[in-house]
C-alpha cells in the first residue's frame, strides 16, 4: 500500500517536473517593438519569432509562407494593430483558430492622420503608437497579461520581467523629457517624409508637419509641397528629417529652397540597426538627432 502511494506519488513528481521543464512557449511577434517587448516579459519561458526584421518597412510586410509555417505552431501572436496589418486574416487561418491573437495597439487611444488634403478627406488611424513611451509602457501590461493568460503557472515570473523592462521605460521617458527641454517649445517643429511622429509629439510639445501621407509609399501632391514650404520658411524650421528615401528629391527641394537642412535620418517604424537596435537606443537615437538639429 504505502509502496504503491509512493510511486504514484513519484509518477506525479516526474509529470510536474517535466510540465515546469517544457517547451518554451512560441511566440510570433509583428512588429519588431513587440519582439524586444515580447523578449524582455517572457524571458527564457518564450521563444519569440520576429516576422519583421528590425529597419524594414512594416506597411510593406506581407508574410511569405516560411511566416505562415511558424505562426501556425504559435501559442500567441502579437500584434502592432489601428490597421497596419492588413493581412491578419492569413495569420488567423493558419493558425486554425488555436493562437491567441493579442492587437496590442489596440489597447491605446487613437491619433488621426489625413483630413484636409489626404485622400478625399478621409481620416485614418495613426498606427505609429511606440513613438510614445507613455504607449509602450501600456503595451508591456497587455503583453503581460497575455503571457500569464496563456501560462498561468508563471504569472509571477512575467509580472517580475515586466517590472525590471517598465522601470527602464520610465528612467527613458525622463531622459527624454530632459532631453526635449532643452529646446524651446518655438523650435519643437517637425517635417518629416512620413507622418509617423504624432505620439511621439503629442508626449513631448512637438508639432508635426508630414511632407507624405500616412505610408511611406505615398507622394504629396505639388499643392501640399508648396505649403509646406510655406510653413518651413514662416516658422524657421531649421531641419527637416528624412527616415525612409522614398521622397528625397522633395526633401532636397525643400531645403533647397528655404535654408533648412536635413536634419539626419530617424527610426518611426521600428527598431532599426546599429545604435537603434533597441527600443531605448532607437527612441534616443531619434530625440538626440531631433534635439541636436532643431537647437
Ligand atoms: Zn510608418
Amino acid at each position: 500500500m504505502k509502496k504503491g502511494l509512493f510511486l504514484s506519488l513519484s509518477f506525479f513528481w516526474s509529470c510536474f517536473a517535466t510540465a515546469l521543464a517544457s517547451e518554451p512557449v512560441r511566440v510570433s511577434t509583428f512588429s519588431s517593438v513587440l519582439t524586444e517587448l515580447a523578449q524582455r516579459v517572457g524571458g527564457s519561458l518564450v521563444t519569440v519569432t520576429g516576422h519583421v526584421a528590425a529597419g524594414s518597412d512594416p506597411h510593406e510586410f506581407e508574410p511569405k509562407p516560411s511566416d505562415l509555417k511558424v505562426v501556425s505552431k504559435a501559442a500567441l501572436v502579437l500584434l502592432s494593430a489601428k490597421h497596419l496589418e492588413g493581412y491578419v486574416g492569413k495569420l488567423r487561418e493558419a493558425t486554425g483558430g488555436k493562437a491567441r491573437f493579442v492587437e496590442v495597439g489596440a489597447q491605446m487611444p487613437s491619433l488621426w492622420q489625413g483630413g484636409e488634403g489626404g485622400r478625399a478627406g478621409e481620416k485614418v488611424e495613426d498606427p505609429h503608437w511606440w513613438n510614445s513611451v507613455g504607449n509602450m509602457r501600456k503595451a508591456v501590461a497587455v503583453v503581460r497579461d497575455a503571457l500569464a493568460d496563456v501560462l498561468p503557472e508563471q504569472k509571477a515570473a512575467f509580472e517580475v520581467n515586466a517590472r525590471a523592462y517598465d522601470l527602464e521605460l520610465l528612467e527613458l521617458d525622463k531622459w527624454v523629457r530632459s532631453k526635449v527641454a532643452e529646446l524651446p517649445r518655438d523650435k519643437r517643429k517637425l517635417v518629416t517624409s512620413h507622418d509617423a511622429l504624432q505620439y511621439f509629439a503629442k508626449d513631448y510639445g512637438f508639432t508635426v508637419y508630414p511632407v507624405a501621407g500616412l505610408t511611406s509609399a505615398e507622394q504629396p501632391s505639388s499643392r501640399q509641397v508648396a505649403e509646406l514650404l510655406k510653413i518651413i520658411k514662416a516658422q524657421r524650421v531649421k531641419a527637416v528629417f528624412a527616415e525612409d528615401t522614398v521622397n528625397p528629391k522633395v526633401l532636397q527641394q525643400m531645403t533647397a529652397e528655404t535654408g533648412a537642412v536635413l536634419g539626419g535620418q530617424l527610426w518611426v517604424d521600428g527598431l532599426g540597426t546599429g545604435e537603434a537596435a533597441s527600443y531605448r537606443g532607437m527612441f534616443r537615437h531619434n530625440v538626440n538627432t531631433v534635439v541636436e538639429a532643431l537647437k
